[in-house]
């Protein structure tokens, strides 16, 4: 998939001509889709690119979703692409929507190929021998991780990863739970019956090729600490660095990472969706919450509604002309059958490389909270959570996996938080002390703005926040739940806000103990 014949150079290049290269990027796209039945309904068989500014809508999935079912039921691609459709990507939907299917052809992988190239030379120049003289540990999730137990090569990896942070995590907290049964298998060269993956069977076997006693003796001893802080780093000595995505509402799992792997780098490269990757982070070494991502003009047509809009769309502007400081809403044109199709997520342009802007995420559209007029948003919600993070330090305890809705069945409505908690010494059954939760409740409601205040404290429309703390494995049932709705356990994300009565069934049944916020969080002065 590398396309090896990339440099420094095309990078400079890339990013220089940015403009250039929209345009191109339109015009190839256009004189390609001119003809489809979807286009040609506002084109009329032009690829100009005027027209198309004026004349194509900007849409969302339940716009484009018929002509896609069409193709999907059989139709022939040219409903909405006039290259061959071969593939279907299916989106999780827990990102704060539903799950959608997205048509793709080959080049979808061409272009993954050249971000996939373009990442590795950014992260080239920040790693000696591009950090990839080595070998990577990576987590994928294609099977439920419980038949995909992993070799540990030690000495030879110098990055672990998984596709988004929860996997990695998840990959940590399913070690934790299976290290005996892991170094058993080691010591004996023999993967236990249960597992009955053929594949995985096999390819552990090709491994492990025998007993290791030695390695097994080695696993052993770093997983048998009463602590799990740094047992990456202790497992893998040689890693330098994390490499997840960890912004958004993966930045939840920072501090876990931290932990884990003593505070090396996490390097979180890419951001993209079904609908076509987006950029790359070129200063990999950043702190994880200042990480931006620098727009790849040549994958798709980018164009960026201002989050203000107010209905105009007229306001919509190309990727050149975005303002620094300003959000906006991905729009975009892909080579597959999306046309002005909104992405969803909201952006900051944080800069410019070279010419190309970079952003940095900062949350998705639909996710709020909102019990009166206050809107609260995936933001609003992950700094509240951060402002809590001392307090369950000093508690030696870990958040394992939250979620939250607004429970508006009563009056006041009020907002209920459901988190899973586990003690930082892996040995040791966790307490909860109520003064401890209530005070996490009071934290998180003082870090909300001055609206949810107002309407918490002088109009009391808003209800005391509740914390309703869960048996761990809970967000293990709550993903294998949507993943049993259909997706791909790789792209999951723990929903941020969940509405969906089935969902909020799941986290319900396994409610240990709630608390509520005391006292009204103070206004501003
Ligand atoms: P999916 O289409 O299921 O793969 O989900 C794509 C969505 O995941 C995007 O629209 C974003 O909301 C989220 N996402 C992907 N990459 C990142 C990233 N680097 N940072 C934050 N969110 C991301």
């Amino acid at each position: 998939m590398m396309n090896p014949s990339l440099n420094l150079m095309d990078l400079e290049e890339l990013t220089s001509n940015a403009k250039q290269i929209q345009e191109d990027v339109l015009e190839e796209i256009l004189t390609l889709n001119a003809n489809t039945e979807y286009l040609h309904r506002f084109l009329h068989g032009s690829s100009d690119k005027v027209l198309f500014k004026k004349n194509v809508p900007v849409v969302t999935y339940d716009d484009v979703k018929p002509y896609i079912e069409r193709v999907a039921n059989g139709e022939p691609s040219d409903v909405i692409s006039g290259g061959p459709i071969t593939m279907f990507l299916r989106s999780t939907g827990t990102s704060g929507g539903k799950q959608k299917v997205f048509p793709v052809n080959d080049k979808y992988i061409e272009k993954l190929g050249y971000v996939i190239a373009l990442r590795s030379l950014a992260m080239s120049k920040h790693f000696d021998s591009g950090g990839e003289q080595g070998k990577a540990m990576e987590f994928h999730c294609t099977k439920p991780p419980s038949e995909t137990p992993s070799g540990l090569p030690r000495d030879e990896v110098v990055r672990v990863g998984a596709a988004f942070a929860f996997v990695l995590v998840r990959a940590i907290d399913f070690l934790e739970k299976h290290w005996k049964e892991l170094c058993s298998n080691i010591r004996s060269g023999h993967v236990s019956e249960w597992i009955t993956d053929l594949e995985g069977r096999n390819a552990v076997s090709t491994i492990l090729r025998g007993p290791d006693p030695i390695l097994a003796d080695v696993i052993e001893q770093e997983c048998s600490h009463k602590s799990w802080e740094g047992i990456i780093t202790r497992l893998w000595p040689k890693a330098k660095y994390i490499d997840c995505i960890i912004t958004g509402q993966m930045a939840q799992y920072i501090p876990m990472l931290e932990f884990y792997s003593n505070k090396l780098p996490i390097v979180s490269t890419t951001y993209g969706s079904s609908e076509s990757t987006f950029g790359m982070n070129m200063d990999p070494l950043c702190k994880p919450q200042d990480t931006s991502y620098t727009c790849a003009p040549n994958i798709s047509y980018f164009e960026f509604l201002p989050v203000d809009h107010k209905g105009d769309m007229a306001s919509i502007v190309d990727l050149v002309d975005v303002k620094l400081g300003c959000y906006y809403e991905p729009v975009v044109t892909n080579y597959f059958g999306l046309h002005r199709y909104l992405i969803g997520d909201i952006l900051q342009v944080t800069g410019f490389y070279n010419n190309t802007p970079q952003f940095r995420f900062v949350h998705r559209k639909n996710v709020v909270l909102s019990v009166r007029s206050e809107i609260t948003t995936e933001e609003d919600i992950l700094k509240a959570l951060n402002h809590v993070g001392l307090v369950l330090e000093s508690s030696d305890l870990m958040l394992m996996g939250f979620t939250c809705y607004a429970d508006i069945s009563t009056f006041p409505g009020h907002y209920v938080f459901y988190w899973e908690l586990k003690a930082k010494d892996v040995q040791d059954v966790f307490e909860l002390e109520e003064k401890v939760m209530v005070k996490c409740c009071s934290l998180l409601e003082e870090s909300f703005d001055e609206v949810y205040r107002k309407n918490r404290s002088k109009d009391e429309c808003i209800g005391p926040l509740e914390i309703r703390v869960v048996q761990q494995g809970t967000f293990d049932s709550l993903m294998e739940y949507f993943i049993s709705q259909g997706g791909s356990i790789a792209q999951y994300k723990t929903p941020i806000c969940i509405n969906s009565s089935e969902a909020l069934a799941v986290l319900e049944n396994k409610v240990l103990a709630r608390f509520f916020s005391e006292k009204s969080p103070p206004l501003d002065s």
